[in-house]
């Protein structure tokens, strides 16, 4: 067993046994049933493309689809076997009640070679992988406001796989790499000896693995068509899908901050004294000082600005009754979004952004000292933070200060990079379990 399986096995055992019945992290129990499903359901698929590739005339381009779409799904299979996809007890039947609800409400749409799965990512995304597949990171389930707004970004996902958008995307690259024009123009800049179509697969792959960003064109084409199956599926709740983009600007705002009250109480008991000066790096005091100046000053750099135009379009195009607004019962998802918070830190973990977890324990463990997962996860990140450390591969697991952070996150980053080694381990000690 390699040991980031053995890593993940200690932690469902942990959960099952140390935490509740009731939330079980990464559920063991069907994965290997989700696994099989997914995989065989990816093989039919990808059979399809290819012959679908096999048609093609451009025998260059042909050639280039085939090897990107192989490359597609071995990535693919092996992400499944490393579990970044997978069946959560709790959270997967709400997504599958979400897409019933939808397949139900859109009779005349065959949505049968459509499969919607939880991914393991720390991005707040969800994305269309092509050939049916659309995955939804963990986090974006915590930080969507209600299941409705999960509806709208379902629906827009699924409007992209409706609409091909994966495989004409890469099709369009790939006759564009490898057109006369290019060609030409690859001439005129002298590249000739560069691999003309090595050139454009780069490109390609950039897309096929990379941010998935489809043209500003696309994304209108999928948030019309996922705005009809939505309001087919929510009548009274239309209002919603402009709501979910508004709220997808907001998302990667810190929601919550440390001060250095939060820093004296985590780490602070009979063992260990905390000492001021630990959080009073040169470079903690040096981002209050930029943030004053406004270098630092980042919101403006971290929204969407595309977003303020496709609610835009949403509203002129539909005329969405701003005025229209009924309640309904959301809590079930909120009870579902703060269990699932603790899903996050431990898939940080699991994906060793040690840091990200650490700092999101943290924030956690200010209003709820006690709690075990907590107090655990506060060890464990702490103690792979300081053996990175001492192999001086820190930058490994541990962000760097941006001006696209928060004040409060790059001030823990400069914290943790800042303290000493033996200071390390009297922090750790606290947590020792
Ligand atoms: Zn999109």
């Amino acid at each position: 067993m390699c040991k980031k399986c053995s890593f993940l096995v200690a932690f469902l055992l942990f959960f099952k046994f140390n935490y509740s019945q009731e939330h079980v992290l990464l559920d063991t129990i069907n994965n290997e049933v989700f696994k099989n499903e997914i995989e065989q359901f990816y093989l039919v698929q990808s059979k399809k493309t290819e012959a679908i590739i096999s048609q093609l005339e451009n025998y260059k381009v042909k050639e280039e689809m085939k090897e990107i779409f192989a490359n597609k799904k071995a990535n693919f299979l092996q992400d499944l076997k490393n579990r970044k996809y997978l069946y959560h007890k709790e959270i997967s039947p709400v997504i599958e009640k979400i897409f019933d609800d939808i397949k139900a409400k859109n009779p005349n749409e065959n949505f049968n070679e459509i499969k919607i799965i939880l991914a393991l990512g720390e991005e707040i995304n969800a994305y269309n992988y092509g050939e049916g597949i659309v995955a939804i990171n963990l986090p974006l389930i915590i930080n969507v406001n209600d299941e409705l707004e999960l509806s709208f970004i379902i629906c827009h996902e699924i409007a992209h796989q409706k609409l091909n958008h994966v495989f004409s995307s890469i099709q369009s690259q790939s006759q564009k790499g490898n057109s006369s024009e290019m060609i030409e123009k690859a001439k005129e800049l002298k590249k000739v000896k560069y691999n003309r179509s090595g050139l454009a697969k780069n490109e390609v792959k950039n897309f096929v693995y990379g941010a998935r960003r489809f043209s500003r064109e696309k994304e209108q084409q999928a948030d019309s068509l996922g705005f009809v199956y939505f309001r087919n599926t929510n009548p009274k709740f239309v209002l919603k899908s402009v709501e979910a983009l508004a709220n997808l600007k907001y998302v990667d705002k810190d929601k919550d901050s440390l001060t250095s009250k939060d820093y004296h109480e985590i780490f602070e008991n009979s063992k260990v004294v905390f000492q001021e000066e630990w959080i009073e790096t040169e470079d903690f005091q040096d981002y209050y000082y930029q943030t004053n100046t406004g270098i630092w000053n980042i919101d403006s750099l971290r929204t969407h600005p595309d977003i303020d135009l496709r609610v835009k379009y949403l509203k002129n195009t539909f005329k969405i009754d701003e005025s229209q607004i009924y309640e309904f019962n959301k809590l079930n998802y909120i009870s579902l979004k703060s269990k699932s918070k603790y899903d996050e830190i431990v898939m940080l973990f699991y994906l060793k952004e040690y840091g990200k977890s650490l700092y999101k324990t943290m924030i956690l463990l200010k209003d709820d000292k006690e709690n075990p997962i907590l107090k655990k996860m506060m060890y464990d990140n702490l103690f792979m933070i300081s053996e990175y450390k001492s192999q001086y591969k820190l930058n490994q697991c541990l962000e760097t200060e941006s001006p696209y952070n928060s004040k409060s996150y790059n001030a823990f980053l400069s914290f943790i990079r800042n303290l000493r080694k033996a200071t390390l381990s009297q922090i750790i000690s606290i947590y020792e379990y």
